[in-house]
């Protein structure tokens, strides 16, 4: 089913475009179905546009990174978005500032789109609205699109099913993410930045990850093993040698990587799945409480076995 905001999106007018994706980061009604109506790309694989997801801890320098990858792509003719996602703030007005703030260094530049989606509703609902964005955004012939996302939690992982490739940024501070996310870094991650490289620790950062990655690697051949690279996003030193290897992924994923990259994504697929549904059912066990199981809550307050209440409560849906 066609959109007349959409189909103005698509054909090029900004404002319209801005205005689609209020509509979709609302989940307004209709949305679903006018991007449904768009062609998904990304179920049939990596392709035009790619799909860069960037993540990392506050601060770890994303913003000031994806600043050089918009210069660099802009050198190369590149028509460029970028979608910062902040999963973890409660307030679109702050994300909001910050695109005026980024969109000033390239405001004469209609090539290049920048957009916050807000925190607004769940995780599943955020990914959803990421992917639904990117389609959009693809849709709107755009070439490169970037997809920031602050922090390296759960809900950031989902958020990063939808990149083709994925650069996790990180500083000589991030020892403690790290360890903490070992497991989820290397699920994620197609490229390590270890950037602030001007601070001590950063080789050693950049040291611990490459024995991480070793002990992870993958069997066969063609495999990719994960490139760790140091960077000064600030002075710009080393962000060459990232994008190379960002660029070495996507063509990689485009040829002999192209099965394993369809079996990750396949798996980031039932991810994507059971983290929906237990958000989900969480939402609806909470509510419940204060609703149609008001009883169990005083139950629980009187002090019920919560595992007992559980059971009670999954029995009942
Ligand atoms: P984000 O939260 O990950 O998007 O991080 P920002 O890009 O906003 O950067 C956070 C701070 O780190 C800013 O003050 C940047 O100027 C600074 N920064 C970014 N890259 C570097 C770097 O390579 N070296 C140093 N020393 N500071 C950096």
């Amino acid at each position: 089913m066609s959109d007349p905001l959409f189909d103005a999106a698509i054909a090029g007018d900004r404002r319209s475009l801005a205005r689609a994706i209020s509509r979709i980061d609302d989940r307004a009604e209709g949305s679903l179905e006018a991007v449904s109506a768009l062609v998904a790309r990304r179920v049939d694989g990596p392709g035009a546009p790619l799909v860069l997801g960037i993540t990392g801890p506050p601060g770890a320098g994303k913003s000031t990174f994806t600043n050089r990858v918009v210069t660099k792509a802009r050198s190369d003719g590149l028509r460029v978005a970028v979608v910062a996602v902040d999963p973890s703030s409660p307030f679109s007005g702050g994300a909001i500032l910050g695109d005026r703030l980024r969109m000033e260094a390239h405001a004469e530049d209609t090539g290049v789109f920048i957009r916050s989606l807000s925190s607004r509703g769940h995780l599943g609902g955020l990914s959803r609205a990421a992917g639904q964005v990117v389609d959009l955004l693809d849709a709107a012939g755009f070439d490169l699109v970037i997809v920031e996302t602050v922090g390296v939690g759960q809900s950031e992982l989902a958020v990063m099913e939808v990149a083709d490739t994925v650069l996790v940024v990180l500083t000589p501070e991030s020892g403690d993410v790290v360890q903490t996310m070992k497991a989820g870094l290397l699920e994620v991650a197609d490229v390590f930045a270890v950037n602030k490289a001007d601070r001590v620790g950063a080789e050693a950062l950049a040291r611990n990850l490459e024995m991480m990655v070793h002990l992870d690697a993958p069997a066969d051949d063609d495999g990719w093993l994960i490139p760790v690279c140091t960077c000064s996003a600030l002075d710009g030193a080393g962000v060459d040698d990232v994008l190379s290897s960002v660029d070495r992924h996507m063509s990689w994923i485009q040829g002999p990587g192209r099965t394993a990259w369809a079996k990750r994504r396949a798996h980031g697929r039932v991810r994507t799945f059971l983290d929906v549904v237990s958000e989900d059912a969480r939402v609806r066990a909470r509510d419940s409480l204060s609703g149609s199981h008001a009883d169990l809550n005083g139950k629980l307050l009187d002090g019920l076995n919560p595992y007992v209440a559980a059971a009670e409560w999954m029995g009942s849906q």
